[in-house]
């Protein structure tokens, strides 16, 4: 690890040192940090008024019990979590994680980019994470619904339109977003859209809101092409994972005259090369809930199963990482760069390891981070808050056209602010400090609370 400017190296020990064991939440936070010497440089008073050290300091920590029943009657108890981290620009905002590996350190890391994320989309929203160690696969709707509404019963006293609005992430989409809603409103007796985004479109959703990161992803990605002028047209690329942000992504590049030719989950991938059919991995992963096993089975021949291996050992012109953090190692970037890919772009976040970085810097491969490439879902989710807070609802078209707009604001304020800094193309470094500009002067404005 390289050591940080002299105003960070302490803040970042400090983080060590108080958050034990929360080995994500210190690698999101060393990251930051690391872009940030430039702007202590330039602007001492961000670190002599010991804004960075509250940034890395969540504003409430809420950790519950989650008691539900199963189909056999059996008691299961899970554990809950929110991390509410900093409202300096609006209501805590960010998703919900249903998955085994949740604990403390990964909604604190969650949490935390998540604030430069929502900073960096120039909308009012403050960062947040939240979720629970519970595994909804393999689980019936029943299951599901009677875990959501036992989260929601403790969670709902910390949440409101103007407090903290949650909304999806790994393991919880629209199913998990209207037991919980549903859940909030008996509770509350109050129908209160604003409460949480990635609703359904019938009761209080936004068009355009399931597709939001993967479409935003893959505008960002034809904004750096466009940069460097060139197109999707005849690119091949591969997309990790088979969830809500993969399959959209998958649908955008498809759209845009690129072709995906891999994807996975977490039992393998499958690779196809006459592209992934998008209508049978639909029908997988969003009507059965089933495996990706399964789409080469239906592809009868076209396409073939890899059980338990790395999709990045597929050659790629664009690699888009949609599974889950680190997912991109060392090896994993070697084996792209080996097989000549030139960008690699978030969808998920953190699934690019700080070695894997590094190797694409050195590579000149161009590399953009997960808060600004993947910062499309939470924008609509802004955008679905706004049709609340005026009870209007707007067209798929034009909510569309209003998400590749701030994917392209993101995208070229990142570029801006690498230049100001010294760094021009690095999109890490533009978007780090442009997002931590815009958070830190709101709390050096408000005073300290
Ligand atoms: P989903 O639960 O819909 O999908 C996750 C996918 O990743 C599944 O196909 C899952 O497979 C796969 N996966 C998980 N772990 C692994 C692994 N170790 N190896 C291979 N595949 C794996 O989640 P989302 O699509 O919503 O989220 C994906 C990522 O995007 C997360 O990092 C999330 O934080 C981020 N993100 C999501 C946003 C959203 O709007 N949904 C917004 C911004 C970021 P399996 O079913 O086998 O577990």
């Amino acid at each position: 690890m390289n050591r940080l400017h002299e105003k960070l190296q302490d803040v970042y020990e400090e983080v060590a040192r108080r958050n034990p064991g929360e080995d994500e939440f210190h690698q999101s936070v060393y990251e930051v940090l690391q872009s940030l010497g430039p702007v202590v440089a330039k602007h001492p008073e961000y670190a002599d008024s010991a804004v960075i050290r509250r940034l890395c300091e969540p504003e409430r920590q809420i950790i519950f019990r989650v008691p539900w029943v199963d189909d056999n009657g059996t008691v299961q108890i899970n554990r809950g979590f929110r991390v509410e981290f900093n409202s300096a620009l609006g209501p805590f905002k960010g998703g919900l994680r249903f998955h085994p590996t949740v604990y403390l350190g990964i909604v604190k890391f969650l949490g935390f980019e998540q604030i430069f994320k929502n900073s960096l989309t120039g909308m009012p929203i403050g960062g947040g994470k939240g979720g629970a160690d519970f595994d909804p696969k393999g689980r019936s709707d029943a299951e599901v619904m009677r875990f959501c509404q036992s989260f929601m019963t403790e969670l709902y006293r910390h949440l409101g339109e103007y407090t903290d609005v949650p909304a999806g992430d790994t393991g919880v989409g629209m199913r998990e977003i209207g037991y919980l809603f549903g859940q909030y409103k008996r509770i509350t007796n109050r129908y209160e859209s604003g409460v949480l985004t990635g609703k359904g479109t019938t009761w209080g959703g936004s068009q355009v809101r399931t597709e939001a990161t993967g479409y935003g992803t893959v505008f960002f990605v034809n904004e750096i092409l466009k940069s460097t002028d060139d197109t999707f047209e005849g690119k091949t690329a591969v997309v990790s994972g088979s969830g809500n942000v993969a399959i959209y992504a998958i649908e955008k590049i498809h759209e845009l005259g690129g072709t995906v030719v891999a994807c996975s989950d977490s039992s393998g991938y499958v690779y196809d090369p006459k592209g992934i059919d998008l209508e049978i991995l639909k029908e997988i992963k969003e009507v059965r809930r089933g495996r990706i096993a399964e789409y080469a089975e239906m592809r009868a021949g076209a396409a073939q199963f890899v059980k338990d291996r790395n999709v990045w050992e597929v050659p790629c012109d664009i690699a888009i990482p949609c599974a889950t953090q680190n997912e991109i190692n060392g090896d994993e970037a070697a084996a792209l760069i080996k097989n000549g890919c030139r960008i690699v772009a978030e969808g998920a976040n953190m699934p690019c390891s700080p070695s894997a970085i590094k190797q694409f810097n050195e590579a000149g491969v161009i590399f953009a981070p997960g808060k600004a490439a993947n910062a499309g879902g939470v924008a609509t989710s802004a955008l679905e808050m706004q049709q609340n807070a005026s009870r209007d609802s707007w067209t798929f078209v034009d909510t569309e056209l209003r998400l590749e707009q701030i994917m392209r604001r993101i995208h070229n304020r990142c570029l801006v602010t690498a230049e100001e800094y010294g760094q021009p193309g690095n999109y890490v470094a533009g978007a780090n400090i442009a997002g931590f500009i815009r958070v830190a002067d709101a709390m050096l404005a408000l005073g300290l609370v």
